[in-house]
């Protein structure tokens, strides 16, 4: 019998691994662009026509090629970036597994300039289908120009299979924008069908952000920072209000490099959770630093998945980083208090963020002297809200400060607060829903329903991680009456309802309430119960995973004071005191704003001043 088996030609074999890297043209034009910047080139141009159809240019000012460079570059396995397989643990350039060029020239036509900055004449390489057709010494600038032209001109079954012009020409800016956002110290061009697109001067981040994106982004930028032993991690988050329905920014970089990884962006949007809304995305722009050694980068041809050694503590830390991040954001605001008025505690920014501690008096007992009935259980009935007239507004004033000094010595009130009475800021009601009050710069207009909701949510998360909460001692039992299945619900949870201070007995279909949570009120206690057990069967799954959370959350919903009611000027002092003790005081546990802003420039602008 003949021998019939037979070793393919080279250039069928770089046909066919070019499969793999080489998927339309915008691979193309990751992998010029990645060589260009591993050249060490601080000024990359990228020239498309034809969606990358019939042409993908990058010229670059980088290192060059020499003669026998040039001609190596395009070989299988050629690379100047690995000697020995060791050295893959090791990487820190872009590319490195030589296949690139060998691969794009395998199917489409190559046009090389490229010369080193210290040789006089450059090398001309042109190179079709994967054949070396021409090389020779020319004049050329310093740097390297690989034009690649007619991709799959020699697969035509790959060409027919490339989508529209638009489709194409996304994934190219896709790429583009990666490669940019990776090197913000590089500057770049792209010139799309004769039309620049995109110039990005060499800058830091955050101006290679808002030169992508638009002037307007560097308001809406969170800087985030963050190093461990792990990973170092920097960049931005969006600020929580321009979450997007559809899927916005979300750039991750590994050690320069763009990555995808659907794990760690779920750590991002558990960081955001409660401010925004559930079907929305946050935007982010975060770069990891980590020790080659501890990650695979080459476990995908293309070089967007990568490995982690340890990615439950990289999850870990990016979620708590970006935690940290939006706190430090949403406790220390651009409001810019006024001091002068003193009215709302504005924590020290420089320091860390303590979480505010359990504000409740543990030995407050409605029938003590001091406290006389109206501010009891009858007046919160009228009120809708006992946590309003508890104790008088000065009082409240200074257990804060006494509070937050003890839940943290490092943490120093403005003294000037201290000298003034709350009651002498101006503070109004408006249509029944905003509460109205005087900032510094301006005006802030204050949601009520929502900010007393954010305040009851931060109090139960509380009460429920003390583990032990006083409880408000009802003096007439209250019987709420509860389908069967629903009864059954709620002694299910008894033990922790008792640790939020509900003290519950059981009696046929009836639940009898004998004591509640001390904030809150007598009247919304049937409706709470109700509510509590309609969202447990609703919500079962997110009841399983995070009880905390999700109780704190239905609890408050229908435990806070409602638009359309009229707030005492009490109750307004109130209101923003705990409001801005919170530690998320500017959106709701829905992600929607609490607080905004009516600057004087505001009021100028509308003055024409
Ligand atoms: P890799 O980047 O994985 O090494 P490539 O096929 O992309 O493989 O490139 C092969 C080699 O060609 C690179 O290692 C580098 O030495 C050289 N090279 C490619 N592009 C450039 C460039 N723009 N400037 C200088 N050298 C380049
Ligand atoms: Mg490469």
């Amino acid at each position: 019998m003949p021998d019939i088996i037979s070793l393919l030609p080279d250039h069928v074999a770089n046909q066919i691994a070019a499969g793999e890297v080489v998927q339309r043209p915008s691979s193309v034009v990751k992998e010029l662009l990645e060589n260009a910047v591993d050249a060490g080139s601080t000024d990359i141009q990228l020239i498309v026509q034809d969606a990358g159809k019939t042409l993908v240019q990058v010229v670059d000012n980088g290192k060059g090629m020499s003669y026998a460079d040039a001609r190596l570059a395009f070989e299988r396995h050629a690379t100047s970036k690995i000697k020995m397989a060791e050295d893959l643990f090791d990487l820190h350039t872009m590319g490195f597994r030589g296949e690139a060029l060998a691969s794009i020239a395998a199917v489409s036509q190559v046009e090389m300039k490229t010369r080193p900055n210290a040789d006089e004449v450059g090398t001309e390489l042109r190179i079709n289908g994967g054949k070396v057709d021409d090389q020779k010494a020319c004049q050329t600038a310093a740097g390297t120009s690989i034009a690649v032209k007619n991709l799959f001109f020699n697969i035509p079954a790959r060409r027919q299979f490339l989508k529209s012009d638009n489709v194409e020409n996304r994934h190219i800016i896709d790429a583009f924008q990666h490669v940019a956002l990776a090197n913000p110290h590089v500057g770049f061009r792209f010139i799309q069908n004769n039309n620049e697109i995109f110039h990005l001067p060499e800058g830091n981040l955050r101006q290679r952000i808002t030169s992508i994106f638009g002037k307007k982004y560097n308001e809406r930028l969170v800087p985030v920072d963050e190093t461990t032993d792990v990973v170092k991690l920097t960049g931005f988050v969006l600020k929580p209000e321009y979450a997007r329905k559809t899927r916005g920014e979300q750039f991750f970089f590994v050690n320069d490099r763009f990555i995808k990884n659907g794990y760690l962006h779920h750590a991002v949007n558990h960081a955001f959770e409660h401010l925004i809304r559930s079907e929305e995305h946050p935007s982010y722009f975060l770069y990891m630093e980590i020790d080659p050694k501890r990650i695979d980068v080459n476990i995908h041809p293309t070089k967007t998945e990568i490995k982690f050694d340890d990615e439950k503590a990289i999850y870990a830390i990016i979620r708590s980083a970006v935690k940290h991040a939006l706190g430090q954001f949403n406790v220390a605001p651009s409001l810019d208090f006024d001091s002068n008025v003193g009215d709302i505690p504005v924590p020290d920014h420089s320091r860390p963020v303590v979480p505010p501690s359990i504000q409740v008096d543990p030995n407050f007992n409605p029938f003590n002297s001091d406290v006389t009935p109206s501010r009891s259980a009858a007046s919160s009935r009228e009120t809708g809200s006992s946590s309003f007239k508890r104790e008088p507004v000065d009082q409240n004033w200074k257990d804060l400060y006494t509070q937050r000094e003890e839940s943290s010595k490092e943490m120093q009130i403005d003294a000037n607060l201290e000298h003034h009475e709350p009651k002498g800021q101006v503070c109004f009601q408006l249509d029944m829903r905003y509460v109205i009050t005087k900032i510094k710069s301006g005006l802030v207009a204050i949601h009520q329903q929502r900010a007393h909701r954010r305040i009851q949510y931060e109090k139960f998360v509380r009460l429920l991680q003390d583990h032990h909460a006083p409880s408000q001692q009802l003096l007439f039992p209250i019987n709420v009456h509860l389908p069967g299945g629903d009864l059954e619900e709620v002694k299910a949870l008894n033990d922790t309802l008792h640790r939020l201070g509900f003290e519950l007995e059981f009696s046929g279909q009836q639940a009898i309430v004998q004591g509640v949570p001390m904030n809150l009120s007598e009247s919304d206690i049937q409706s709470v119960l109700e509510q509590l057990v309609e969202d447990m069967k609703n919500e079962a799954d997110v009841f399983r995973n995070d009880l905390t959370h999700a109780m704190a959350k239905s609890l408050s919903r229908h435990a806070s004071i409602k638009n359309g009611k009229r707030l005492e000027d009490e109750e307004m002092h109130h209101l923003i005191n705990e409001l801005f003790a919170c530690q998320m005081p500017y959106s709701d546990i829905f992600g929607q704003p609490i607080v905004v802003q009516i600057g004087t420039e505001d009021l100028d602008k509308k003055f024409n001043v």
